[in-house]
């Protein structure tokens, strides 16, 4: 099984790091394609007003300076090209994308670029329990459960461009409750918080940030999971048409 890890922390990220001794369980002919510098927050957003540069660091790592879904479509269209992976693995993100956070996550995005060419894909993110923690954010929980967590996964057929999207709790490894598969969450938007600064030069600047989460609504959510101590095991997919709207618009007209 050929696999092609990426992720949006970039390719000096502990967590990409992490991901290569997981995917090691699971093949030996593992490539790395991943952002040259931290790519969090940058969605699905491709690059197309500037060119980019793609570095080779080792016999099957590279680093490509865009977002993740020029990393993917890197690997796929020109360095994997004549022997596609089987698999994209993304992460393991610091910090986890739960809810709507997959809309914004540059981590989710690049296993929705694999999703898109037909290859079976997987984003793997790990909560951290408060901000401001760096790179001190501790990936216990997903060093310990991700081979449990993925070995069903690959093992079974995933439906054409889907994707599952894995998010491990902040939590030791041997406090984790288990596996939960459940439906993806919303939170409140109340979340943003803008902090505004003065640079040295007297100009203002504002910096955008996520203030604590708040809880979805609706039970049996990622958000719901991750709260209680649970991995959470989410399949997506790209297709965002709101089945209920389309009878509602079209008798609009
Ligand atoms: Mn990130």
């Amino acid at each position: 099984m050929r696999i092609l890890l990426t992720n949006d922390d970039g390719v000096n990220a502990s967590g990409l790091k992490l991901l290569e001794r997981i995917a090691a369980h699971f093949s030996d002919d593992v490539w790395i394609v991943a952002p040259t510098e931290e790519q969090s927050g940058a969605g699905h957003s491709l690059t197309l007003t500037r060119p980019v540069r793609l570095r080779k660091l080792g016999e099957r790592r590279f680093c490509v300076t865009g977002t993740p879904t020029d990393a993917v479509m890197m690997g796929l269209a020109h360095i994997m090209k004549e022997a596609r992976p089987d698999l994209v693995l993304s992460g393991v993100n610091r910090g986890a994308n739960l809810g709507e956070d997959v809309t914004y996550s540059g981590t989710c995005s690049a296993a929705m670029e694999g999703a898109l060419a037909g290859i079976p894909a997987i984003a793997l993110s790990q909560a951290y329990a408060k901000e401001g923690m760096g790179d001190t954010v501790p990936f216990a929980a997903a060093e310990a459960w991700a081979e449990r967590v993925l070995g069903p996964l690959l093992a079974a057929p995933m439906p054409p461009r889907t994707l599952v999207n894995v998010n491990f709790p902040a939590l030791a490894p041997d406090a984790v409750k288990g596996i939960r598969v459940c439906r993806q969450g919303l939170r409140d938007y109340g979340r943003l918080r803008i902090v505004q600064r003065t640079d040295p030069r007297g100009y203002d600047y504002f910096w955008f940030g996520l203030g604590p989460a708040v809880q979805t609504p609706g039970h049996e959510t990622d958000l719901e999971a991750i709260a209680d101590g649970y991995v959470s095991v989410t399949p997506l997919h790209l297709d965002l048409t709101h089945e209920p709207g389309l009878a509602r618009i079209a008798a609009l007209y």
